[in-house]
């Protein structure tokens, strides 16, 4: 049985001031859900999410990592400095840093895996444009978005990943895929993942993401192959936040 899992991601927003009422709600409100949860934030604010949460049910990560070790490679942030200050997670790949930083597939993979290898949990994110779905491309976008990442790591490690689908025109449209539809992606993916390893396909934790609310997690949770979701505009509210984390 998968456990669910809700991560929030807070894309570029907060101040040390309304992160703190943020965590403090989110950690009041919650129960024994028996989902995971977790925020992954701006660099600059995982020491205030280490003070604030460690010791809650509440993890913490990034939502960027370099394929790099240290160095000479200004701006950038490595996996060693995210565990540093006890991070669990990191996003690699979401839409909006392949769409405006370039990031290729074989350059996520490379993140994932440096993610991995420093004890990280990469959250591997995959979706298809307007385009690509209206021109019958979706399977073949995301296998290909999937399968770098796998062909780059071990067997052994297929089970350490988390899986984000988040179609790129949901994301912060407003437009939710229908549960049929997201179900769908997400019974391909791990068909996909089960070509390298049928039995961490069954475990691996497959997050859909994009305008989910309190209002449509539920029946998208519902569905078998849905196991928690990826969290942007309703992340920023404890709230609604909470009221998806209930939804599971
Ligand atoms: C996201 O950025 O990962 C996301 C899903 O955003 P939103 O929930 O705002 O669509």
């Amino acid at each position: 049985m998968r456990r669910k899992l809700v991560i929030g991601n807070w894309k570029m927003n907060g101040n040390r001031a309304a992160n703190s009422a943020l965590l403090s709600g989110i950690v009041a409100g919650l129960n024994d859900f028996g989902a995971d949860c977790a925020v992954c934030v701006p660099a600059p604010y995982l020491a205030q999410c280490q003070a604030q949460l460690a010791g809650t049910p509440v993890a913490w990560g990034g939502q960027d990592v370099s394929v790099h070790a240290s160095g000479a490679y200004t701006g950038e942030v490595s996996a060693a400095m995210l565990v540093d200050f006890g991070s669990t997670y990191v996003l690699c790949g979401h839409s909006e840093r392949r769409a405006y930083h370039g990031e290729s597939s074989a350059l996520v993979a490379q993140k994932a895996l440096a993610a991995l290898a420093s004890g990280l949990t990469p959250v591997v994110c995959f979706g298809e444009t307007l385009a690509q779905r209206e021109a019958g491309q979706t399977e073949d976008v995301i296998c290909a978005q999937l399968q770098a990442v796998l062909d780059a790591i071990e067997p052994a490690q297929v089970g350490k990943l988390v899986l984000a689908y988040e179609p790129v025109w949901a994301i912060g449209t407003g437009k939710t895929a229908t549960p049929q539809i997201a179900q769908d992606a997400h019974r391909f993916l791990r068909e996909c993942v089960a070509r390298k390893d049928a039995v961490a396909a069954q475990g691996v934790q497959i997050l859909y993401g994009g305008s989910m609310k309190p209002e449509n997690a539920k029946e998208l949770m519902a569905q078998p192959d849905i196991d928690g979701g990826l969290i942007g505009g309703a992340a920023l509210k404890a709230t609604d936040f909470l009221g998806i984390i209930q939804a599971v």
